[in-house]
């Protein structure tokens, strides 16, 4: 077995590294006694290097699982360049490379082979993997094989195979984007056995989170550049069009702008992608296929110019700023018109659970725009990590809303949530509340607990808004596998026994906005 004293003359020696981050040693020391492990951490905390070194130390081969395709060839040439044999099979290589590659296995020259899910899955493939010396294998991206997760991709499901075929191979899990939910489910499909979960901090400290109202975004964001002369960023834009436009608006201002989107030609993007890495241009205008694999460090600043899709997008979005650890800004525009366009949008998939999803998940995104606690302590929140106090680097923090003390609301919210034995969802959970006497609430019975009708003085609306804000904190958890159904957590549990205390906010400038764009 190699030890991760070697494990880290390798680091030093093919990465040209010092020391490990203190989590790579740890998930190393795992994988290298045989572990299954699970590697949550955020982009650019160094996930690769946590089976790289291990594939070199150890006898046999690592292969490598990733859906990125475009990404492979940029991976194996890094590893090339530094004197590891490595490479990348995929269904575009003629059958006769792939031939090639595949010979190599067999002669066992390769210590990664990157893969493709498809390729993997494909008939004989895994018959093949049989005839090589194996060490590890490495799902990156891992989320993907979650429905609940944002990014979902049937064929992630069939990874489990991996584990079914190939009992004995260790499986290292790696992604940079997981709700509680997705976590879970990566170990279940994966069938990992007992596996050691490392969950690194999400937090990014040093990006000032901020949100304004749509109202007028042009002119709030060319008052912002203003104020960032020559400061490298990113403005996310909803549609390809978009992009164009907007640049074309700002380089009329007078900004030194492009734009970037999967409609244009390759040599195009290329160009786009490669100015802004050598600051030649300083904005780029781009959908969201824009700065996957792009590592550049000095981003300063990261606008949406519309609200995305869902809080993990966002996170990552905003996360390709300020990777070199300096200030740096997060700047969201919100508007409900937004939401309701974004909400018809999703509403034309046809799949329906996903577009149920894809329902609460905007809502939660939505909730977080119209937060009125920290920022952060929202977002950390969703990725499963609480934190002890306000972060003091979001507009929140600076300027907080007054608030009044809502301990009474809350705690008729959790006991119903208690008296409805968790089987409740947001819209049933209200309406028992309310005291509504409609088909849902008589046929599960719930007009017999006892907290029906505690909250009758309530409208719908701002109990919508109070469950959210709960969610936001912590209070309670949705279950997306069990219908949707509101849980209490061990927070909620202070609050109805401990006589814990909780602080909530009003929305009245929304809400105006609301009844606006209803009455159109
Ligand atoms: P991720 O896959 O998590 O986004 P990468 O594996 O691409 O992150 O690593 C991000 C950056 O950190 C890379 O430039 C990598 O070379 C660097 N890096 C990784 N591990 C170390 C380390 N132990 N010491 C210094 N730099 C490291
Ligand atoms: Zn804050």
């Amino acid at each position: 077995m190699a030890t991760i004293r070697e494990a880290r003359e390798a680091l030093k020696l093919y990465f040209g590294y010092e020391q490990f981050r203190p989590m790579q040693e740890q998930i190393i020391e795992g994988v290298l006694q045989g572990k299954d492990v699970v590697v949550l951490m955020p982009t650019g905390g160094g996930k690769s290097v946590c089976y790289q070194v291990p594939a070199v130390v150890q006898p046999g081969m690592c292969v490598v699982v990733s859906p990125l395709i475009a990404l492979m060839k940029d991976q194996v040439e890094a590893l090339l360049a530094n004197g590891i044999p490595a490479a990348y099979i995929n269904s575009s290589q003629s059958a006769d490379q792939q031939y090639a590659i595949e010979n190599q296995c067999l002669e066992g020259k390769l210590k990664l082979l990157y893969v493709s899910p498809e390729k993997l899955l494909s008939s004989g493939f895994l018959a093949f993997l049989r005839r090589v010396k194996l060490s590890l294998f490495a799902v990156d991206e891992a989320h993907c094989i979650s429905s609940w997760g944002h990014d979902f991709r049937p064929e992630y499901t069939q990874l489990k195979a991996l584990k079914q075929q190939f009992p004995d191979i260790p499986v290292i899990a790696l992604t940079a984007t997981a709700d509680r939910l997705t976590q879970k489910d990566i170990q279940e499909q994966l069938y990992l056995r007992n596996p050691q979960v490392y969950l690194s901090s999400f937090d990014r400290p040093n990006i000032n989170l901020m949100v304004k109202p749509g109202r007028d975004r042009f002119n709030k964001i060319t008052d912002f550049l203003s104020r960032k002369p020559n400061q490298p960023g990113i403005i996310y834009c909803l549609s390809r069009k978009a992009t164009e436009s907007i640049a074309d608006k700002l380089k009329r201002s007078g900004f030194n702008a492009t734009y970037y989107h999967a409609g244009m030609s390759a040599n195009a993007r290329a160009k786009a992608q490669e100015e802004f890495l050598n600051d030649d241009v300083q904005i780029v205008c781009a959908t969201i296929a824009f700065g996957m694999g792009i590592d550049k460090s000095n981003v300063r600043w990261v606008i949406h110019y519309n609200l995305p899709k869902n809080v993990e997008g966002y996170y990552q979005e905003i996360g390709r700023a300020g990777r070199d650890g300096a200030k740096s800004d997060a700047l969201l525009f919100y508007s409900y018109a937004d939401v309701m366009s974004m909400r018809s949008m999703l509403q034309d998939n046809q799949n329906e659970t996903q577009t149920e999803l894809q329902l609460v998940k905007l809502e939660r995104m939505q909730q977080f725009a119209e937060a009125a606690a920290c920022r952060r302590r929202i977002l950390l929140q969703y990725f499963g990590e609480t934190m002890s106090k306000d972060c003091g680097n979001c507009d929140i923090c600076r300027n907080p809303p007054t608030r009044f003390d809502g301990t009474v609301i809350a705690q008729k919210a959790l006991s119903a949530i208690a008296r409805t034995q968790e089987r409740a969802n947001m819209s049933l959970l209200v309406d028992v509340l309310r005291g509504a006497r409609n088909a849902q609430v008589l046929q599960s019975g719930f007009d017999k607990v006892k907290t029906y009708g505690a909250g009758h003085d309530i409208s719908t609306l701002d109990w919508n808004r109070y469950l959210h804000q709960m969610l936001n904190e912590g209070l309670i958890e949705m279950a997306y596998d069990q219908g949707y159904t509101l849980k209490l957590t061990e927070q909620s549990k202070q609050v109805l026994f401990e006589n814990r205390r909780v602080q909530l906010v009003k929305f009245e400038e929304t809400k105006q906005e609301e009844q606006a764009v209803k009455a159109r």
